[in-house]
């Protein structure tokens, strides 16, 4: 199995819809493979955030009695096996158990830079389009709880700019193409929300000095983000060019 197989059936790995040969394909690759091993932690946390964020409500009242009452009696009857085992049957235990076991080992995984990759590759429309950046920040200032300025961005022009959510942050995703020398273009996504006294970027190991900012830096499967503070505000820039083309369009160059 190479990478591009491995990376189709990731989601369905974290799942846990694959069974066989073609989950113990994927297990042999990811044993071999950091960065498909990178790709799964990054997709499994998400997974599980978005399950956490998305948990059924408490069941009702009466349903909860019913079932208290339904353990009792069958305790009081002295089955032998649990309810638990009596009720469900030990194979589906058995898998329940197994879906705990972590099969690779714990990679550090920033959540909020692994959405910000994820959100960069949809090609989300614009609610406002560039290049102007007055009239971006016109349009974006009653619909965004704080004042967004367009950060200059090197040669990147400004192509428009979306209200957007990232893990439980409301603000404006602004949407930039790069020409590079070859006249090819890169999409540049700029996060800007009110970090709320949290340091996201904090989660990041790589970080370097750019002028007066502190720029944390991640690169996952072929994208890079570099996440900093200014004037209150939070930034998380999202692309496909090297390190040093990202730095120089951290720094405004
Ligand atoms: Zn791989």
């Amino acid at each position: 199995m190479n990478c591009q197989d491995a990376r189709r059936f990731l989601p369905a790995y974290v799942d846990g819809e694959l069974a066989g040969l073609d989950r113990s394909e994927i297990e042999a690759h990811g044993a071999s493979c950091t960065s498909c091993r990178a790709e799964l932690h990054a997709l499994s946390e998400y997974k599980l955030a978005l399950r956490a964020a998305l948990a059924a409500p408490p069941a009702p009242a009466h349903l909860r009695t019913r079932v208290r009452a339904e353990i009792a009696s069958t305790r009081r009857q002295g089955r032998g096996a649990s309810f638990w085992t009596a009720r469900i049957g030990v194979p589906l235990l058995a898998a329940a158990a197994a879906a705990l076991v972590v099969v690779w080992p714990r990679a550090p995984r920033p959540l909020f830079v692994e959405q910000a990759r994820q959100d960069h590759r949809r090609d989300l429309p614009v609610d406002v389009s560039g290049p102007d950046p007055t009239r971006v920040a016109n349009w974006l200032q009653p619909r965004v709880p704080f004042h967004v300025v367009p950060p200059v961005m090197g040669k990147a022009q400004l192509l428009g700019a979306r209200l957007h959510r990232m893990e439980g942050h409301d603000g404006a995703l602004l949407v930039y193409d790069l020409p590079d020398d070859q006249a090819r273009s890169h999409k540049v996504s700029v996060f800007v929300f009110d970090p709320q006294g949290q340091d996201p970027g904090s989660e990041l190991r790589d970080r370097k000095r750019v002028g007066a900012r502190e720029v944390y830096l991640e690169r996952r499967g072929g994208y890079r983000s570099a996440m900093f503070q200014d004037d209150g505000l939070g930034y998380v820039v999202t692309t496909d060019v090297d390190e040093d083309r990202l730095l120089r369009l951290v720094g405004g160059r």
